[in-house]
């Protein structure tokens, strides 16, 4: 971290200000937002620095710079096009440890300005550390986007509320389950539509209904690697979690968007590996956590209900009479395709679709049906890389031809995505040029990567 992010308090504290056209000007506004008292000293000012001194809002220093000018302040902002003149406030103020700001000289600045969004009294602030201040300021654009006009009435309403509430639940997690469940409910909408009474009553509503605070599993997709693909419902419940277990198919940077303070197991199965964790452990453990009141994130890869077991831990649950939620995800064959540039379905090729599992019992069963079927169709085989060599044997000894299309993705939707085309009669040797995990389309359709692709092509 290049800069500490820190709100500063300048409420009465004396601000000098260097120079007074319209680069000062910009500094100026928001220094007198935050309830400065700002000194500008220049030998002339700008017509919209003249009506502030006429409103007495800013104190005009009619006069060169002096070290004199710098007694009592706080911070000083140098914005001259007097490169030498900058150079000497700059050392002059560092000497003194006074906050400084040289206006687009990152090396002359003690501190600097990050993009702001402001919704007093909730601001954000968003910077690149004077890397990007273009993309800082798109980054601010999308979150002035998402955050309603009036968000502040809702924190300011919260703020006299604070009280009430830390006297109601004496317990600190009581207390944040609570206001997590006014932030997300209809509180907040009501304070945004200006209905404060239905607002405070939905408060007192909540907090009675509230005074014993379950446990909860919520059981997240997370999609199949791109974290982009992760839902905006997965993002919330991820900041609210107290414990999050996980899967090894999931990306290691999808952790870094759990709340900070919150848990995070490996609860991963593979074959032949001795820290696996078996079905029954983890039914358990998510119910032990349940039970001891934590939210519980069971983070998934792809979707959990599919070929994911998410419906046992569901059922574990529901057994204790324990709350539960579902949020879903973006499945291997959805995500792989798409970023493949395979339609999995197609009005000419391939009318209907079956997602199977290669360890599945009936997987010769099903090969068998679809090979008696007159229909068209895409094949997806989920879990089929050990498997590879019992699917050429089923699907040659259902006469399925060894010319069968086959596209074998593997690290689907991740930068390192490949994607590999053939067929049945040399599927083996492609799943062996490949890597963990690995999904297999079969059909017409995945000729349509050659004429589609697009996610390699721009990340090559
Ligand atoms: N619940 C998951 C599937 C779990 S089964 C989902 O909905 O996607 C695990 C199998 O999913 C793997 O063996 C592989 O076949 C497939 N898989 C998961 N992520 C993948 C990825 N990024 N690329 C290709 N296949 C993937």
């Amino acid at each position: 971290m290049n800069y500490l992010p820190v709100f500063v308090n300048l409420r009465s504290k004396f601000v000098l200000v260097v120079g007074g056209g319209i680069v000062s000007e910009r500094k100026i506004q928001l220094l007198l937002k935050a309830g400065a008292k700002v000194n500008v000293l220049s030998d002339n000012l700008s017509p919209n620095l003249i009506l502030l001194k006429e409103q007495n809002k800013i104190i005009w220093i009619n006069d060169k710079f002096h070290e004199k000018y710098l007694k009592k302040i706080y911070l000083v902002i140098a914005a001259t096009n007097n490169e030498i003149l900058n150079q000497k406030i700059f050392e002059i103020a560092n000497k003194k440890f006074i906050l400084v700001n040289v206006v687009d000289d990152l090396e002359k600045c003690s501190f600097i300005f990050p993009s702001i969004v402001d919704r007093s009294p909730i601001i954000v602030a968003v910077s690149s550390s004077g890397t990007a201040p273009v993309l800082s300021r798109l980054i601010r654009e999308k979150i002035e986007a998402i955050l309603p006009f009036k968000l502040g009435n809702v924190a300011n309403l919260a703020g006299k509320l604070r009280n009430t509430v830390k006297n109601f639940f004496l317990n600190c997690s009581d207390r944040r389950y609570f206001w997590e469940k006014i932030f997300n409910g209809s509180f907040v909408n009501y304070v945004l539509h200006n209905n404060l009474k239905l607002a405070i009553q939905n408060f007192y509503s909540e907090m009675k209904n509230d005074s014993t605070l379950h446990g909860e599993l919520i059981l997240v997709g997370a999609g199949p690697g791109d974290l982009g693909l992760l839902t905006l419902r997965g993002f919330q419940v991820l900041q609210q979690a107290d414990v999050v277990l996980y899967d090894y198919l999931i990306q290691r940077d999808m952790l870094n968007l759990v709340r900070r303070d919150a848990q995070c197991i490996c609860v991963g199965k593979r074959v032949n590996d001795k820290k696996s964790w078996n079905q029954k452990d983890i039914n358990n453990l998510i119910v032990e956590l349940v039970m001891k009141g934590k939210k519980v994130v069971r983070l998934k890869g792809g979707d959990s209900f599919i070929f994911g077991r998410g419906g046992e831990e569901l059922e574990a649950i529901k057994k204790i009479g324990g709350n539960f939620q579902v949020v879903p995800g973006v499945t291997a064959a959805i995500g792989a395709a798409s970023y493949a540039g395979i339609p999995l379905t197609h009005r000419q090729y391939s009318q209907n679709l079956f997602f199977v599992n290669a360890y599945s019992h009936d997987f010769s069963n099903v090969i068998a049906c679809l090979s008696l079927s007159k229909l068209s169709y895409t094949i997806v085989i989920y879990m089929g890389r050990t498997k590879c060599e019992l699917i050429v044997t089923t699907l040659n000894n259902h006469s399925f031809s060894i010319k069968t299309p086959i596209a074998v993705i593997s690290q689907g939707t991740t930068m390192k995505q490949q994607v590999l085309i053939g067929t049945l009669s040399n599927l083996v040797e492609l799943i062996n040029q490949s890597t963990s995990p690995t999904i297999l389309i079969i059909g017409k359709v995945v000729y349509f990567h050659d004429k589609l692709k697009w996610f390699n092509d721009i990340n090559k």
